[in-house]
Order: structure tokens, then C-alpha cells, then sequence
């Protein structure tokens, strides 16, 4: 009846609780690193999501001149209106503007995919 008394003996100076608390404990930082790991996993996740929503969006279709692809032509002839200075001071800062048309003459900004999918890029005839 030698290991009763030991198992005694054991319960008598602490070490079940030791045992249960160090068990405890693992356990808790088993779960604390777990639950970072999700959070990691989520922000990636996130930052992806983010990310190919970036690339998805097409930039606005917006000319050198500052105009939208809406305000030219067919031609690429920009119809919208611009102020221009007619009459300077003698430092040469404007007195007085005029509206006028944008004298752009060919849209530059980035097409939208849609007329690039349109276009006919080969030649047939
Ligand atoms: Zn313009
Ligand atoms: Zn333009």
C-alpha cells in the first residue's frame, strides 16, 4: 500500500493544484495564440480584399486637360468650357477671363474597359 501514501503525500503538498493551474495555463495561452492567429488570418484576409478591390476599380477616365471622357468628342475634342485669362497686369497675373472652349484636342486619360473592349484592335480589310 506503498503508492496510496505517495499519492497522499502528493495531494498534501500541492502538487494536484500545481498540476491543474500549470494545465490551466497552457491551455489559455494555447487559446490566446489561437485567437491571434485568427486575427492575423482576418486582417490578411482584409488587406487582400482590399487589395484586389483596388486593382478591380478602373481609374476615372479623366483627360490631361482635367476634363472627364464624357466632355470629348468622338474626335477627342474637348467641349468643355475653360476659363482664359485675356488681359494681364504688368506682373503678368491675370485681370480678366473669358470662358472659352478647352482647346484639348485628343482625349489621353485612361479609356474606360469598356471602349477597349470595343475597339477593333486588328485590321481585317
Ligand atoms: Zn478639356
Ligand atoms: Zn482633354
Amino acid at each position: 500500500m506503498n503508492w496510496l501514501w505517495w499519492i497522499f503525500v502528493f495531494f498534501m503538498v500541492g502538487g494536484f493544484g500545481w498540476m491543474a493551474d500549470t494545465g490551466r495555463t497552457a491551455l489559455r495561452t494555447r487559446h490566446e495564440r489561437r485567437m491571434e492567429r485568427l486575427q492575423l488570418a482576418e486582417k490578411e484576409r482584409e488587406r487582400e480584399r482590399l487589395a484586389l478591390e483596388e486593382a478591380g476599380r478602373q481609374p476615372d477616365p479623366v483627360c490631361g486637360c482635367s476634363h472627364h471622357l464624357a466632355k470629348h468628342d468622338r474626335q477627342g475634342k474637348c467641349h468643355e468650357d475653360v476659363e482664359a485669362p485675356v488681359e494681364w497686369d504688368a506682373e503678368k497675373k491675370p485681370l480678366r477671363y473669358e470662358r472659352r472652349q478647352c482647346n484639348c484636342q485628343q482625349y489621353v486619360g485612361p479609356q474606360p474597359l469598356s471602349l477597349i473592349y470595343a475597339d477593333d484592335l486588328t485590321d481585317l480589310a
